[in-house]
């Protein structure tokens, strides 16, 4: 399956070319198993399906491909959950997250986690960025999160 079959738009964040997945196709993806010819392993699509899910039920969601490129003709598949926050996409991490305070359990988007940028060429701008969004706290008690969320859901 060819990547532009699933994709519903290329958009470029951190000047990185990200693959935003039609997720009507999410089927498609998981019967096919493979990318432009290159396989995905088990444990790849175990956490893609997580991740699909949950890119289902919230809005402003996305998940989205890229290509991490290993020497100069060689390469694999990576990817991560976007958020569109004021028209702008943001890479997050999805987290499980507990109130200290109050005791409320939901989800978060994190988009402070290193390793969502390992292939960005200004990493340390993106990171920069990240850590200066404004956050959103506890949507119980309002008091602040041990991390950095910039949105907090109900799982
Ligand atoms: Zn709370």
């Amino acid at each position: 399956m060819k990547i532009e079959y699933v994709t519903k738009s290329i958009e470029l964040v951190n000047d990185e070319k990200l693959y935003l997945i039609n997720m009507e196709l999410w089927n498609i993806l998981e019967r096919d198993n493979e990318i432009d010819g290159i396989p995905m392993e088990e444990n790849l699509l175990k956490s893609l399906s997580k991740m699909a899910s949950f890119v289902r039920k919230h809005k402003g969601f996305s998940l989205t491909f890229y290509r991490y490129s290993i020497g100069t003709t060689r390469y694999r598949w990576l990817f991560c959950i976007v958020y569109n926050i004021n028209d702008r996409l943001q890479r997050v991490q999805i987290e499980n997250v507990t109130c200290e305070f109050c005791g409320w359990k939901g989800k978060m988007a994190n988009p402070t986690i290193p390793s969502l940028y390992d292939t960005v060429e200004d990493r340390q701008e993106a990171l920069n960025i990240a850590w200066n969004m404004p956050v959103v706290n506890c949507p119980v008690c309002d008091k602040k999160l041990k991390r950095n969320a910039i949105w907090v859901g109900y799982i």
